[in-house]
């Protein structure tokens, strides 16, 4: 069998859809899966829509999820150009092609497609006119997905605006034959026009590619009902660009808009993808678009990384942040992420859940307040912590060490265990009453940072002062 030829087609709107990320990644996995080419064609013959800008958004979408193409724009490529805007010399051959031998013919300044069959008129009552309409036999689209689907088609149709600008089935067919593309993977929403092209390329005498048509993508639940939209929350490739997700995890997610590796996994890595994708595996019922599982995947791939990794990832969104230094430690760094990394779901909320280890200026939880400030045995307890702590030598802050003064401190009051102390504590040197892994927590923080943090609450009015606290 000849190479596998693949094309993702978009017209660049200013915005990468998960949808159209999920048609890019299936043509992307299917090359990959079969040792072909995956080329990338911009559609961008609507001048007025397709900018620079535009353009960008939706090459740096590709590029965030990792979908290197072969062929395509900054690639270049055997079958170039790849932009639809400088094709129009090809364009021209091929209708001067059908023209001559013709099947393609001039009405009212446009160029229309002849169809061949009977020919008869009917009244349209939507057009509200009289038609010409043709008995054509019917074409047979072989499609991965559906099974051969059967459709005819029953009126011309313009190929060549009398502006001159060719339409879309025109140029979209005549590159599909000049790329030499051998299926074309896309959405539900074009099998309407594909019996057209059927009729197209069989005009041209080129071999009829394999087609498969992805099933449509609805709303999450949360959004409605009916069919994924733009507007939709979380229907942009770029907000999960912006929300810090793991791009591995988002296209994992996208993978199975439709897919699945027929047992219930949901978090496979690049390689099983691609060894385990195949088009014709994919279902025909819509799919559902589901933000949580989302964020779930993208969690799963956050709590396994190495904490190197996990660092490279974090240190932007945390640097980002007015309160943390641009030459953060990377040593001291990673020591925070290692006890946070599976105790938040996302990198989004690392930076509420971990300021306090880069600042002084931490922000005192309101429950936490309402719990401990202004009570007599907050500054009593934190007393008699402070008591114990600072007897602890800088070479023993350590689990190890923290844990004897700890059992010290509880014995010392009669108690079996020190666990009363310990939320108190937590909300004196990190204004939290949940987060990491407590004794974990005082050891990375530092022993330094910690008695500081005691004395100043032992001294701050926010503790202390019983009225303020009931204000
Ligand atoms: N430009 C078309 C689109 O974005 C391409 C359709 C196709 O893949 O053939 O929908």
């Amino acid at each position: 069998m000849s190479t596998v030829r693949v094309r993702f087609a978009p017209s660049p709107t200013g915005f990468f859809h998960i949808g159209s990320a999920r048609t890019a990644l299936f043509n992307w996995l299917y090359a990959r899966h079969t040792g072909g080419q995956f080329i990338l064609r911009i559609e961008d013959t609507d001048a007025a829509r397709n900018t620079e800008e535009a353009l960008n958004v939706l090459l740096a979408g590709m590029r965030w999820l990792g979908m290197d193409w072969d062929e395509g724009p900054e690639v270049g490529g055997d079958y170039g150009p790849y932009y639809q805007s400088q094709r129009g010399d090809i364009y021209r051959k091929y209708l001067d092609k059908l023209l001559e031998s013709g099947r393609a013919y001039e009405k009212d300044g446009a160029v229309w497609f002849r169809l061949l069959g009977e020919r008869y008129t009917e009244y349209d009552s939507y057009l509200e006119q009289e038609v010409e309409k043709v008995r054509s036999e019917a074409v047979t689209i072989k499609d991965l997905i559906r099974g051969d689907v059967v459709r005819a088609e029953s009126r011309d149709f313009v190929l060549c605006r009398s502006d001159g600008s060719p339409t879309f089935h025109f140029v979209n067919v005549v590159d599909d034959i000049e790329m030499k593309i051998t299926h074309v993977i896309r959405g539900e929403d074009h099998l309407s026009n594909t019996s057209k092209h059927v009729e197209l390329f069989k005009a041209f005498g080129a071999p009829v590619p394999y087609f498969a048509h992805l099933p449509l993508i609805l709303k999450d639940p949360s959004q409605g009902k009916g069919k994924m939209s733009k507007r939709d929350k979380g229907s942009l490739v770029e907000e999960y660009q912006k929300r810090h997700f793991i791009p591995a995890a988002v296209r994992n997610a996208i993978a199975l808009l439709g897919w699945n590796p027929k047992d219930d996994r949901e978090v496979l890595e690049i390689g099983e993808l691609i060894e385990l994708f195949d088009v014709a595996d994919v279902q025909k019922g819509a799919a559902r678009f589901d933000e949580q599982k989302m964020s779930h995947i993208n969690f799963e791939y956050l709590k396994s990384l190495p904490v190197e990794t996990y660092a490279w990832f974090a240190r932007p969104v945390l640097t980002d942040r007015p309160w943390c230094s641009e030459d953060l430690d990377e040593d001291y760094l990673q020591r925070v992420l290692t006890i946070c990394q599976d105790k938040i779901n996302s990198l989004e909320d690392l930076p509420n859940f971990s300021i306090y280890f880069f600042t002084e200026d931490f922000p005192l939880d309101p429950k936490g307040l309402k719990k401990f400030a202004g009570k007599p045995a907050t500054i009593e307890k934190l007393q008699q912590a402070l008591a114990v702590l600072q007897d602890v030598p800088k070479a023993d802050w350590t689990q190890a060490g923290l844990e004897q003064a700890f059992a010290r401190l509880a014995e010392t009051h009669g108690m079996d265990k020190p666990f009363p102390w310990w939320p108190v504590i937590r909300f004196a040197v990190s204004g939290c009453t949940g987060g990491p892994d407590f004794v974990p927590m005082l050891v990375v923080l530092g022993r330094d940072r910690v008695l500081l943090r005691l004395r100043a609450a032992i001294e701050s009015p926010e503790f202390t002062d019983v009225e303020s606290a009931q204000s």
